[in-house]
Formats: C-alpha cells, structure tokens, sequence
C-alpha cells in the first residue's frame, strides 16, 4: 500500500524513525517536504540573537535517507482524492493509497500585508530568520533603532516582540515595539501577564488595543483610523492551515484546519491523516501548539499501519493541559500550565534544555531507534 507522508512536522518526524516497521507492514512511504525542517521552540531564541539558525535546523534530507525513506524535496500543492493522487510542485502527480497530512499552519492574513515593505510574518519560520538579519542590518546604522510593530496579542506576539528587544539590546539599543492586540491578552493567568507587561515595559515594548489593517511607507494603519510609525511590521496574528488543507474538500473548522476522528482521520475519507497544527479532533479541539503533533504521532503510526493491515484503529486524547516556556529574549522565560506559572532564569534554562534535547534527538535518529 502507497504511503504518502506529506510535509515533514514534528509527527512525520517520528514517522520517519518508524519507517522499518511501516514498511514491515506492507507500506510503500515517500515523503514529500522541503530539505530542512525548523524547529519553533528555539525560533524566538534564534531571533534575539542568542542561538545561530543552524541550532533550530533539523536536516530533513538527511534522515529519510539514512531511514531508507523516498524524499521528494518539494512540496505538495494539490490533492485530487478521487484521483488518490497528490500535485507536486514541479507539477508531476504522486499516487497514494493512504495520505497523511502533517504541514503545520500559516499566519492569518485577511488583509493581504504580506508583500508590502517589510512585512513580516512568523510562520514560516525561515522569514523570521531572514528577519533577524533584517533587523541587524538595521541596527547597525547610525540613529534610533527601527520602530517595530507587533501584529497580534497572543503568546507568540508577546514572544516575538520580546525576541526583538532582546536583539536591540544586544547592539546597545533601546527597543521601541508596539504588540498591537484586537481583544485584550487573556492566553494566560491575569498575574502572569500582568507581570509579563511590566516587564516588557522596562525594555521597550508597549502594548495597544487595536488591529493593522494596512500598511504605508513608515505607518500602519489600524481599523480605527489611527496610524502608528512603523519600519517593521511583523504579522503574529492567528495561525490558520495552510489552504492546502480547505482544497481537500472535506470539512475544516473556522481555522481551516482538518476535521479528523480521534483516530486522525477525515471521517468522510478513511485514506486521509492529518495530525499536528492542519487538523482539529472535533471532540477535543486544542490549539496550534507543537507538543500535539509530538503526542499524536504514535498513534498516527500505529493506525496507517492498521489501516494497511486491515485491523482496528486506536484513540489519540490530547492532554488537556500542557507546559508552554516562552523565551523572553534578556536570557529569562516565562513557563506557563494552567494556572501555574513562574518567571525568571530557570524557566528559560527548562525551555532550553527541552527544545535542544528535541532536536538533537531528531538529529540522532537511527532506524529503529
Ligand atoms: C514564533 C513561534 C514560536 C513558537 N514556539 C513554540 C514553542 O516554543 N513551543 C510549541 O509547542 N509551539 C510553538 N509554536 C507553535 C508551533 O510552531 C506549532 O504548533 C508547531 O510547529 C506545529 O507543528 P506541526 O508538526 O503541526 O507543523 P510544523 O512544525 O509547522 O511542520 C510542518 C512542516 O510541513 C512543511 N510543509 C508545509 N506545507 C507543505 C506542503 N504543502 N508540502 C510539503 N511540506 C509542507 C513545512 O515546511 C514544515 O516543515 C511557535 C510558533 C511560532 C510562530
């Protein structure tokens, strides 16, 4: 039975240390996902200067060929389910018996803003390191250092705007970041994020209620009329799945995201998997975080080879609470569960040492590992 994993996300990943025993039970797999995979967890320690790139890397290339998987290192634009056939970019068709989908998600962009100067958004994460460079080219010129708007209130804005700081001071520059948020912060306790504004205060960053609807050369503009100086816009609002998703023509939710079963499957399509950030369990929606894909993917691994074998698949129940670090860029975090949460070295040490472990285990997967 053909296997088509596509896109190579933090399940597929795991996919591919398990690639003796899908073949064992009787899967054809090819992968189909750009060279180089990066890891999120250390994007924003990359972005304030702290980490190289190269320490958010893992080589895609690298491992289907050492788990004797067929690459194709591209990406997939289409799917024609009836056809049970994917299009790949450079516009040959691929046959499946079984797909699964693992292709992560985009930034919300209703406006349409990416493409205008100096737009950035965060996802995927190779335009955040181009924006790091971006940045730095920036700060070394004479002057004030380049004001920075935050499109989005959510913990990732707050990441990144943190990250931005954390690099101006890194040149001996004050930041000046506005997070510019549509509904007040509420993705964390009151006390923590009461906390967290006044830290970020100290360092530069100022948060604003509102929405950027456009942009202008030095401005945007926000749904009210107002417009705030702006040389770099950098678009952190919702991350939504990537259209490939809706183009399959079975039910998403409101964030575009695949539909799937507890088992990870399109109730309407027992071929279609989805697991990670582009698919939703109805019964238990969580939201776009990476430890989902992480948790799902031996289920996911379990039910194609299931589903070549003919037998019954299994549940996957996403927890319902989770650890979530951010780095805050000045060498402290801020670690968040549930009502929990504490600020300060330690938890950036914790994130660290999770997220380096994370990817040098991906980078040491050995068959069968
Ligand atoms: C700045 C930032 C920081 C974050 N920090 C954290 C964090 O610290 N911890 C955390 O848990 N979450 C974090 N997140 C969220 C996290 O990025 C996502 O939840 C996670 O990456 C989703 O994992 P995934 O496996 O679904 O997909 P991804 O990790 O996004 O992987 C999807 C892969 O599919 C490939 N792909 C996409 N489209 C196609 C296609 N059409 N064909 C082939 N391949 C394709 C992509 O190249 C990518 O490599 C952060 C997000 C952002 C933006």
């Amino acid at each position: 039975m053909r296997l088509v994993l596509v896109g190579a996300g933090h399940a597929h990943l795991h996919l591919l240390n398990q690639a003796g025993t899908l073949r064992t039970a009787g899967l054809d797999v090819t992968l189909v996902a750009p060279a180089a995979f990066h890891y999120s967890g250390l994007a924003s320690g990359v972005l304030s200067g702290a980490l190289p790139s190269a320490a958010a890397r893992i080589d895609v290339a690298a491992l289907a060929a050492a788990h004797q998987v067929k690459h194709r290192q591209t990406t997939v634009e289409a799917v024609n389910r009836s056809a049970r056939t994917v299009r790949l970019a450079e516009g040959a068709d691929l046959p499946f018996d079984l797909v699964s989908f693992n292709v992560g998600s985009t930034v919300e962009d209703p406006m349409a803003l990416v493409g205008a100067l100096d737009v950035w958004p965060v996802k995927p994460l190779s335009r955040l390191f181009d924006l790091q460079a971006r940045l730095e080219a920036m700060l070394r010129c004479e002057g004030p250092a380049p004001r920075v708007v935050v499109a989005g209130g959510g913990q990732t804005g707050f990441e990144i705007a943190a990250a931005i700081a954390g690099l101006c001071a890194r040149h001996g520059r004050q930041a000046d970041v506005t997070i510019v948020s549509r509904s007040s912060p509420h993705w964390g306790p009151a006390a923590a994020l009461a906390s967290l504004r006044r830290h970020l205060e100290t360092r530069g960053i100022g948060v604003l209620a509102g929405e950027v609807v456009a942009r202008e050369a030095g401005r945007c503009g926000l749904t009210d009329g107002r417009s705030l100086p702006c040389d770099v816009l950098v678009l952190a609002g919702g991350l939504v799945a990537p259209p490939l998703i809706s183009g399959l023509g079975l039910p998403t939710d409101e964030a575009g995201r695949l539909r799937v079963t507890p088992a990870l499957h399109a109730p309407d399509d027992p071929a279609v998997f989805a697991a990670g950030d582009c698919a939703v369990i109805d019964s238990a929606p969580r939201p776009p975080v990476g430890v989902f894909g992480v948790r799902a993917a031996p289920v996911l691994a379990a039910n194609l080879m299931a589903r070549a074998r003919g037998a019954a698949l299994r549940a996957y129940e996403p927890q319902r609470r989770w650890l979530s670090i951010m780095d805050l860029g000045d060498g402290t975090g801020l670690a968040l569960r549930g009502e929990l949460w504490w600020r300060g070295r330690a938890a950036l040490w914790l994130k660290r040492r999770l997220d380096l472990g994370f990817v040098a285990a991906a980078r040491s997967l050995r068959p069968g590992a």
